[in-house]
């Protein structure tokens, strides 16, 4: 190290070979004279070190050295001297030289003088150094007390004896330590009375524990001490500064506390399990929940760890576990949360394994780390997931193992999923249909729509033949299998029985279809088989009557749709009985079948033809539009069956009878139309075997009795059985017969007399009567012609003539030719009409009866007052005679007699004859005869006889009147 000297020596020879000696080790020297010259030196520059030599004018070395002391200038200075004077050095060391060096006379000191010097400036150096390092120490130890006495936590310095050096005004507010001067120094005991005087332990019999716990805090074995002090809470830390004491620190945590206490209760009382742990296991903390879970204690009452509550399958790997969780919850040292949701198992206080799903976390709880668990009990979670298992596995092996096609659509119909027994019906692959295609790729468009129309009729809403067709039921909660079409790959079909369920959500709402079929090719083809068997008669292969039924119902729908008209026909073979009886069941069944195929061939392909059992059939005709076309039918039925059939060695001829109803006109049901069909088969029968008949009304109308008349009427008038007989009708001015009323008479062999009143409406109706009244015309004028000429009498004869008669066209050329061919003049023939005809006022009625009049017969009134008692009309018409009823000759009731009295009045004013019929008694004969009626007919004279008798009978009752039998009549 080189140096730069001040060098101060009075001697010139002695300071030029120093100066050179230390230059020559490399140092600079600067050599003064004197002591005042280097004082001066020294204020203007630097140097390392002073040499100055002691004995020197004006100022001694030791002076200068005193100087540059109270100077401070802190350089160090080493004296040189001659002299071997030891009390100079002292006094020279004790002012602050440095060194001291003394020359000697050998010259020996001369290699001292560098290394000394080089010495006193290390050693300058190094107290300088100390120096500023000890004013650095000190200042900072006044900053951070100065800091500390203005913290709002307690400091306190501890030394090795536990004596206090420091500590800060908060401590000591807090501690209650009066004065600095009794807290300094003093020793543990202190504390200890500090903690007791103010903290909880403020028994003084509890010393020793306050003692220890103290003792506890400084050793490190507690880490902090809790001081409650005014309603505050204060922890009291301690850390150990190396071997020379301790820092006590004292924080107020009454906020942290009261949070922590909060927390701990909402932990209590939280709804879920939660206990914490330790490291090594022992359960510190338990909430309620917990207890319950695990059936403990609270853990504050008893000791548990929670090895106890695991099962074995984890209690091996139970310290590594909790060591991990430890690690990976409060590396940073920052307690932090744990992954929640691992499902483990724990056992409780019993051993019974409960399924959990446990939370952990880390938390400080008093300073420590603790492991917070929060624990679920999902018993019901698991037993649910094992039930949702079960029926998932269930499902899935039911779809897969299935024999029935099963497809999953979202709500559009959108593919989802399938079965394999549907790739197998289809021939598709599941990848070729999934989220592809829709599920009406299975279906045929036609029959699509057909179903749509159909379910538009039920349900009355549109729909288009699409999906929803078919899932409209199910999504309505009908749940409903029906027969559909379904399509493979290759286009081929086959039917199926197809069940379409809605999958739903939990909150109801529709998310899908289930549609479920099975193929029912071999099921159809059976069912077919049986169908057939059921709907066809074993005999003849004909639909039997069921398949009928269902026919003749669908052609009524078609009907009623179309507005088309059909035929209904039953046919019975006539005495088929006979045949069976006599030529046994197999000659029966071969006439059945021949007669079968006959009828199959008397009608179109189009009609139906069926055997309802026996030897009675069905035929449907739906292209029928009136009667007369089904006659055709019936007519060419007949002929065709009529024709003889070989069986075995025979020839028979079977005859059927037919009746047949029309729709809508016989009626709208099936049971109607074969219902009257039936009746109109068995009137055919009635009216003479091999015949057809429509229906008629009056069959339905439970009027069979009428239908045996009429039928037995024509029988009547075909044989011959009706005759007329004749009344006489007598002029009471004369007491002489002058005419005749034509009655018709019929006596059934069965039957007896059948009154006119019965049987004429009957013909009427059917329209026979004009037949009849022909006849009766034809005969009257030829019996009282015939009686005229023979007896050459001029008596008139009447003629009843029904509406329905004189309606007829021909009418009038038929009364003019029955004149013409029996001879009988005109004015003989009294013709007699009903007061309706009149009322009718129509001009056909008008021109035939002055036709009629033209022609020169009399027109009478007949029944004259029951219809409307008015004979403004007559007037009107070419009227001769009324004929009052005989109703009127109720003479005790006096409307009669003066309906009577006026009836006769008026005719007279219009000067027509007056007939009064059915009088029985004299007091009648007096009344009309009173009334101004001409002419009297009744029992009270005769009744109808016929024409054999007349004559006589007419000769009797003239002689009478004559002879005066009636007295009143005589006496006219
Ligand atoms: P109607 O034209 O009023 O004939 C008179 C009916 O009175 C006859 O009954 C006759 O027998 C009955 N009669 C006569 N005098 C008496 C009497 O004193 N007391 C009672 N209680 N009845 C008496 P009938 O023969 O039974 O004829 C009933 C009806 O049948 C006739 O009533 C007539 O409307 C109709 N009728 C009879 N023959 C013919 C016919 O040839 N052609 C048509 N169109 N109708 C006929
Ligand atoms: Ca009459
Ligand atoms: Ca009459």
């Amino acid at each position: 190290m080189s140096m730069s000297i001040l060098y101060v020596e009075d001697d010139l020879v002695q300071a030029t070979l120093v100066k050179a000696l230390l230059e020559e080790e490399g140092h600079s020297v600067y050599q003064l004279s004197n002591g005042f010259a280097a004082l001066e030196a020294l204020k203007n520059s630097c140097f390392d070190i002073v040499l100055t030599d002691h004995y020197m004018p004006n100022m001694t070395g030791v002076e200068l050295l005193q100087e540059i002391t109270l100077k401070n200038l802190e350089i160090p200075v080493v004296l040189m001297t001659a002299s071997n004077d030891v009390s100079l050095a002292f006094s020279a060391l004790r002012l602050g030289a440095a060194d001291f060096i003394s020359k000697g006379q050998d010259g020996k000191y001369l290699k001292l003088i560098a290394p000394v010097l080089s010495r006193a400036v290390e050693k300058h150096q190094l107290q300088k150094r100390a120096h500023q390092l000890s004013r650095q120490l000190e200042y900072e130890k006044h900053i951070s007390y100065t800091a500390m006495d203005a913290l709002s936590q307690g400091v306190a310095v501890l030394d090795d004896s536990l004596r206090i050096k420091y500590c800060n005004p908060f401590l000591k507010k807090v501690l209650k330590l009066e004065s600095s001067q009794k807290v300094i120094g003093a020793e543990l005991k202190w504390l200890v009375s500090a903690c007791l005087e103010v903290g909880r332990i403020n028994d003084r019999a509890e010393v020793r524990q306050a003692h220890l716990m103290v003792v506890a805090l400084l050793t490190g074995t507690e880490k902090s001490l809790r001081l409650y002090v005014d309603n505050c809470i204060y922890e009291l830390r301690s850390s150990a500064v190396g071997d020379l004491g301790h820092v006590l620190t004292l924080a107020d945590i009454t906020l942290q506390a009261e949070h922590l206490g909060a927390l701990e209760k909402v932990i209590h009382l939280a709804p879920i399990a939660m206990f914490a742990v330790t490291k090594s296991g022992r359960i510190v903390l338990g909430n309620l929940k917990a207890c319950e879970l695990l059936k403990i204690q609270s853990p504050d009452k008893s000791v548990y760890n929670l090895n106890q509550f695991l099962p074995s399958k984890y209690r091996h790997s139970h310290d590594r576990l909790i060591e991990h969780y430890f690690q990976n919850l409060f590396d940073n040292e920052a307690p932090r949360a744990m992954r929640g949701g691992l499902d483990v198992e724990l056992l409780d206080f019993d051993g019974d394994l409960i399924p959990v799903e446990i939370s952990l976390s880390g938390i400080e709880m008093q300073g420590e780390q603790r492991v917070l668990a929060s624990v679920v009990d999902i018993s019901h979670r698991k037993e649910a997931e094992r039930v949702m298992q079960q029926a998932h596995q269930l499902t899935q092996s039911i779809v897969e193992q299935s024999p029935f096609s099963i497809v999953a659509t979202d709500t559009e119909g959108l593919i989802i999923a399938v079965s394999p027994a549907l790739e197998n019906m289809l021939w598709y692959e599941k990848e070729e249909l999934v989220e592809k295609h829709h599920a009406t790729l299975f279906h045929e468009q036609g029959e699509l729509e057909s179903r749509a129309s159909l379910l538009s009729d039920e349900l009355g809403i549109d729909f288009n033949p699409g999906f929803q067709v078919l899932t409209e039921k199910a999504r309505r909660g009908v749940v409903e299998s029906s027969e559909w079409t379904y399509v493979r790959k290759d286009r081929t079909s086959l039917p199926v029985n197809l069940t379409v369920t809605t999958l739903r959500n939990e909150e109801g709402l529709a998310t899908g279809y289930l549609l479920v079929a099975y193929d029912i090719t071999q099921q159809k083809r059976a069912s077919e088989y049986i169908e057939h068997i059921a709907h066809h008669d074993g005999l003849t292969g004909l639909p039997n009557r069921a398949l009928m039924q269902d026919r003749l119902h669908n052609a009524i729908l078609r009907g009623k749709r179309q507005r088309d008209c059909l035929a209904v026909l039953v046919l019975d073979l006539d005495r088929f009985k006979r045949i069976n009886d006599t030529l046994g069941h197999l000659a029966g069944d071969q006439l059945l079948k021949t007669v079968a195929a006959r009828l199959v061939e008397a009608v179109r392909e189009s009609d139906t033809v069926c055997r309802m059992g026996g030897d009675e059939f069905v035929v449907l005709l739906p292209d029928i539009q009136v009667v007369a076309d089904a006659e055709l039918v019936c007519k060419k039925i007949l002929d065709l069956v009529s024709k003889p059939i070989v069986v075995g060695a025979n020839k028979l001829v079977v005859t059927p009878s037919i009746g047949f109803s029309l729709f809508p006109d016989h009626g709208d049901t099936t049971e109607e139309l074969l219902k009257h069909a039936d009746m109109a088969m068995y009137h055919a029968k009635h009216c003479g075997r091999s015949g057809f008949k429509a229906f008629h009304p009056d069959l339905a109308s439970g009027n069979l009795e009428n239908l045996a008349i009429e039928q037995a009427l024509h029988d009547a008038f075909r044989n011959e059985e009706l005759e007329l007989y004749y009344q006489p009708k007598l002029d009471i001015a004369s007491g002489k017969i002058v005419g005749v009323e034509a009655l018709l008479r019929w006596h059934d062999v069965e039957r007896g007399f059948i009154p006119p009143a019965k049987f004429i409406p009957l013909a009427e109706i059917n329209g026979f009567i004009s037949t009849l009244g022909e006849w009766a015309l034809r005969r009257a004028c030829n019996d009282i012609q015939a009686l005229r000429a023979a007896c050459d009498s001029d008596i008139r004869v009447a003629v009843n003539v029904s509406p329905r008669q004189f309606e007829s066209a021909t009418f009038v050329s038929t009364v003019a030719s029955a004149l013409r061919e029996t001879g009988l003049p005109p004015n003989a023939l009294e013709l007699e009409i009903t007061e309706s005809l009149l009322m009718a006022d129509s001009d056909a009625v008008k021109s035939k009866l002055h036709a009629l009049d033209r022609l020169g017969v009399v027109l009478a009134i007949d029944d004259f007052g029951t219809g409307y008692s008015s004979l403004s009309y007559v007037s009107q018409y070419p009227i001769d005679v009324i004929k009052v009823d005989r109703s009127f000759m109720r003479i005790e009731q006096k409307q009669n007699i003066a309906i009577v009295s006026a009836i006769t009045a008026i005719a007279e004013g219009l000067e027509l004859e007056v007939v009064a019929e059915g009088v029985e008694t004299v007091a009648q004969l007096d009344f009309v005869r009173a009334k101004g009626c001409h002419i009297v007919q009744g029992f009270l004279f005769s009744e109808a006889v016929p024409l054999a008798k007349l004559a006589s009978s007419i000769s009797a009752i003239e002689a009478t009147t004559k002879g005066d039998v009636y007295g009143g009549v005589s006496s006219l």
